[in-house]
């Protein structure tokens, strides 16, 4: 019988983008060797990088090619040689927004996680971190203030005035949390939702609808907080959460505070699901939290970890491929346990070494094919 073929539409980027996204499909392919299965790379240009040959930011080839595709692992886009173009042509503006509006990405998952091992690259300190933490932000991507209407800079009779609309539908809301309850199950069942309850209506009605969803879920504990106790309490006692449920504005926030406490960029994988495929599973566009890291561009030393954990969680949520999953988050984590660091995550220490993208790739590879 014919081995299963998953078409995967692959856009590295600019930047490190194409650096690290080699090493991410020379491990898919490796576990497609382990697990018998097959992908299909369909590469296509996307960013500044596409500005160059095509004259814009996502080519309807590009779009054709996700549109043919299981899911999309993205690299990153951008850079200081598109950054005089005009705003909505220049890489990010023009190809990730409408990427995540194109194919309705409502949920944006975030897994910030503080390996054992780097724990001492968090600037939290020790005792707090302890042997570091693991924690998942679901963030509502598509409604909330950031896309409500009206939102305008209009005049009146007292001068200008701006006005944003926090908007969320009771249908929005119930999607976003099932996405976080069905997170929960599996890890450690707890969803600890945020909201502003106290002073918006919006958090009246998202506690109410979490509520209601959390009945579905009966071995998943559920708690609350307002937004500004969150962001203490994060900080506080990180190793206390499991899965953080928030709209769009505030999980926008609170996940760039997670990745900070994480204290390592290079390491963080971020998914935007959308379509709902059935069986928990989305299509869904897969990309590291960092940027094109200009800086570094072209010297072979970027992190390729958080390209890496992003293609195991698209094997996660999009096909379904938990234990290829499972085996490249543990290949990650042993390569970091060897001590192999690349520099942003090199802090001397006893038993490590400074090594480039291509050697910690090789080392992930290394793992996957000893059979961790
Ligand atoms: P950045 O994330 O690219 O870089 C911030 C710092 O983190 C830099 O010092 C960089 O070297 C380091 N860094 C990031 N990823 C790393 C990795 N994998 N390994 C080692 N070090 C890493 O953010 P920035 O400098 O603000 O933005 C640079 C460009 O990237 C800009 O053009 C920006 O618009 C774009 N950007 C794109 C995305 C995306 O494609 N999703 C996201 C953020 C920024």
């Amino acid at each position: 019988m014919d081995k299963q073929a998953y078409r995967i539409a692959v856009l590295p980027g600019d930047g490190i983008g194409p650096e690290v996204m080699r090493e991410a499909l020379r491990v898919l392919e490796a576990v497609a060797v382990r697990f018998d299965v097959c992908f299909q790379f369909d590469e296509q240009p996307v960013g500044g990088a596409a500005i160059d040959v095509m004259g814009s930011a996502l080519p309807e080839v590009t779009l054709m090619a996700c549109e043919k595709a299981e899911a999309i692992l993205f690299g990153s886009v951008g850079g200081p040689k598109w950054e005089s173009l005009p705003p909505d042509e220049q890489p990010e503006r023009g190809a990730l927004l409408p990427l995540r509006k194109h194919f309705g990405l409502f949920a944006n998952l975030r897994p910030s996680i503080c390996f054992p091992s780097l724990a001492k690259a968090s600037p939290i300190r020790h005792d707090i971190v302890g042997d570091g933490f693991d924690v998942l932000c679901v963030r509502e991507l598509t409604g909330g203030i950031y896309f409500g209407e009206p939102k305008e800079i209009r005049d009146d009779i007292n001068g200008r005035v701006a006005v944003d609309t926090m908007i969320y539908h009771e249908s929005e809301i119930e999607r976003i949390a099932h996405v976080a309850f069905n997170s929960a199950t599996g890890r450690r069942n707890k969803v600890t939702s945020i909201d502003k309850a106290n002073v918006l209506r919006n958090g009246i009605l998202w506690r109410e609808t979490v509520e209601a969803v959390a009945e579905n879920y009966p071995d998943v504990q559920l708690e609350h907080l307002y937004v500004d106790n969150a962001a203490m309490q994060l900080i506080r006692r990180p190793r206390d959460f499991d899965v953080i449920l928030a709209p769009n504005l505030f999980g926008d926030i609170l996940s760039d505070e997670m990745a900070m406490i994480t204290g390592s960029l290079g390491m963080l994988a971020s998914s935007s699901l959308g379509k709902d495929k059935g069986g928990g599973l989305y299509f869904g566009m897969y990309e590291p939290s960092g940027g094109s890291a200009p800086d570094i561009a072209g010297q072979g030393v970027a992190n390729p970890c958080a390209q890496i954990l992003s293609a195991a969680l698209l094997l996660r949520y999009s096909l379904g491929l938990t234990s290829a999953a499972d085996t490249i988050d543990c290949a990650v984590r042993e390569a970091i346990d060897a001590g192999m660091r690349t520099g942003d995550i090199f802090t001397g220490e006893k038993d490590t070494k400074k090594v480039t993208t291509a050697v910690m790739g090789e080392a992930i590879l290394a793992a996957i094919n000893e059979g961790n």
